[in-house]
């Protein structure tokens, strides 16, 4: 049932400055309200907890795409229709461009936020795996203070983050890459459409005469934290692509993986799915396209 809206506040500051110093005031007893579209689904089934609600929508400092030479830096406001329609994140992140295509409906896309997706810290949601696999960094703010901290190591635990209360996440840093590389996501779910995820795999590689020079593998849905695979990277860095290291890398994900049984899949399902995306990945990266394992 629908929670009681008169037991709920809502404030809306003028700016980020405001923002901060109701949070510093009073830590944990203000949350951010963004686009809503998590929030308002726990309101509509009577599970938003009673607190006090700081609405960040209108804050113009939290919005806007930004590129230097290095990096692109994406506000926390930053919506996924905006994410789809950058040029430049299309053409150097296109992983995070499908993530946000894949997102929800249309509805949704112009709404949520990505500064959203990583707060509410969903190990299913599906822009951290790109996120992860383009090395991003979050920024922190708050009122006297402003941290920028790697994004691999952001989530804690389920639904435990590095961020305090008395701190929003500010921006969203995407380090630009001038080599060519590969770039590979794909989310797996009941449907190809407003499905969420089962499984959801991005990875980015380059590879020089067959060898593995440098790859990163991060996936969602199959540990409590959307989590990066520092051991499967590890055991394909400066190998050849051949049935035999594909394998082994396999073996490393099926070890490094905790995913469980829940409403939207089981075990089982997910680590064979992690493992046969995982292939697909390699396999696609393969000068010889022909070493796809029998199994
Ligand atoms: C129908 C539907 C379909 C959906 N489909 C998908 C999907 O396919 N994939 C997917 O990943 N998600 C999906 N979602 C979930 C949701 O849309 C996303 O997680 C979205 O990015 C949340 O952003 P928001 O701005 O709406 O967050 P909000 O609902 O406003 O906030 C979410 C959480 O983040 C915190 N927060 C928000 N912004 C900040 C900030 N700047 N600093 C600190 N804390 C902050 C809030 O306090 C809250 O805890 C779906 C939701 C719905 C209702």
């Amino acid at each position: 049932m629908r929670g009681h809206i008169p037991s709920y506040r809502l404030t809306s500051p003028a700016s980020l400055g405001d923002a901060l110093d109701v949070l510093a005031r009073e830590p944990g007893i203000w949350q951010p309200f963004a686009g809503g579209t998590d929030l308002m689904v726990l309101l509509e089934s009577g599970k938003l907890p009673h607190k006090n609600y700081l609405n960040i929508w209108n804050l113009a400092e939290l919005r806007g795409i930004e590129v230097s030479t290095a990096h692109i830096m994406l506000g926390a406001l930053t919506t996924y229709t905006e994410v789809q329609s950058d040029p430049i994140l299309r053409e150097e992140f296109p992983m995070l461009c499908q993530a946000a295509s894949e997102t929800g409906g249309l509805a949704i896309q112009n709404r949520g936020t990505l500064g959203g997706n990583i707060a509410n810290a969903s190990p299913a949601a599906d822009s951290p795996p790109a996120l992860l696999a383009y090395d991003a960094e979050v920024e922190l703010v708050s009122l006297n203070a402003a941290r920028w901290v790697p994004y691999h190591g952001f989530h804690t635990g389920y639904k435990q983050m590095i961020k305090r209360p008395d701190e929003l996440l500010a921006r969203i840093r995407l380090p630009r890459v001038s080599k060519k590389l590969h770039h590979y996501y794909r989310k797996v779910g009941t449907r190809k459409a407003q499905a969420i995820s089962k499984v959801c795999l991005a990875a980015t590689a380059r590879i020089y005469e067959g060898t593995v020079e440098e790859v990163r593998i991060a996936l969602g849905s199959i540990a409590p934290v959307p989590l990066r695979c520092v051991q499967t990277e590890d055991a394909l860095r400066a190998t050849r692509l051949e049935p035999g290291s594909i394998e082994k890398a396999k073996a490393a994900l099926a070890r490094e993986i905790v995913p469980i049984d829940d409403i939207r899949s089981t075990k089982d399902y997910r680590v064979r799915v992690s493992l046969n995306v995982l292939e697909d990945f390699l396999v696609q990266l393969a000068p010889d396209r022909d070493v796809r394992s029998d199994e």
